[in-house]
């Protein structure tokens, strides 16, 4: 039987993030599930150091996805935030307490983005709090990364595909999608980050143009419309239900920082 191999110090701490030990080799892969990222469980938790690890998946061919063209909005970050916070472009502004933009530095190397606002990010303001926040963030900061950070190598931008909570969490539809997209290109122009996380189907599915289950976008870097990389992978919601899936979640996180690191 052959041994585990070596890793570096950030991917095992990748693994020890995500709650991720003793699985080395690994069973064969069950079809995937589609992940429902919403509602989050209450808790989970982050820590274990990893004993053993596999390697990560073989470098993906950048796929190109087609995606129609983002509006062209000029606002600065200020005008953004303020359009979006007055928006009722769709009917998600009928149930919200308030939008919620977005977190983090403007220009950051990294950004990430997700499906759309729940019961606390609606209460607080900002997006990915509660549970899948903290294991969000748990994830980032494996990587170096933190949505506070002032280091300007150590900041994302975090946001959703839509700013406003849908009704009982349900997933954003595609007229509510379409509608907030350009507010969403709007911001990747402003932060500008070197590779984009995206995580979940929903947030795929507005950045990629594509109904594919999310299992088959996973693994490969893909390519936004203006040729910035992106790497897709579970929403942390999803993974404190399914944490069985939180090996691959590691695997594409390995992917996005070998991609960053490879950009010139
Ligand atoms: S979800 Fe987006 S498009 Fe819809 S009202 Fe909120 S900010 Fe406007």
């Amino acid at each position: 039987m052959s041994t585990p191999p070596r890793w570096t110090d950030r991917q095992l701490a990748l693994l020890a993030a995500l709650g991720v030990r003793d699985w080395w080799p690994l069973p064969p892969t069950a079809p995937e599930a589609e992940p429902q990222p919403k509602p989050e469980p209450q808790s989970e938790a982050v820590a274990a150091p990893a004993e053993a690890v596999r390697p990560p998946p073989p470098p993906a061919p950048a796929l190109p996805q087609a995606e129609p063209a983002p509006l062209a909005l000029t606002l600065d970050a200020e005008g953004l935030n303020a359009a979006i916070r007055a928006c009722r472009a769709c009917g998600l502004c009928e149930g919200r307490r308030q939008a919620v933009p977005g977190v983090g530095a403007l220009p950051a190397p990294w950004m990430v983005v997700g499906e759309a606002p729940g019961e606390q990010e609606d209460a607080q303001g900002e997006p990915f709090v509660g549970p899948a926040g903290q294991l969000l963030d748990a994830m980032l900061a494996a990587m170096g990364l933190d949505r506070r950070a002032t280091e300007p190598a150590k900041q994302v931008y975090i946001a959703n595909a839509v700013k406003c909570r849908p009704p009982r969490n349900r997933a954003p539809e595609a007229d509510e999608l379409a509608a907030c997209r350009p507010y969403l290109w709007r911001q990747i122009e402003l932060v500008n980050p070197r590779l984009v996380l995206v995580f979940g189907k929903v947030a795929a599915q507005t950045l990629l143009g594509t109904d594919e289950a999310l299992g088959k976008l996973r693994g490969r870097v893909h390519r936004l419309p203006d040729g910035r990389p992106a790497v897709v992978t579970y929403h942390p919601a999803y993974l404190l239900r399914q944490p069985q899936d939180k090996l691959k979640a590691w695997e594409d996180l390995c992917l996005a920082l070998d991609t960053a690191e490879a950009l010139p």
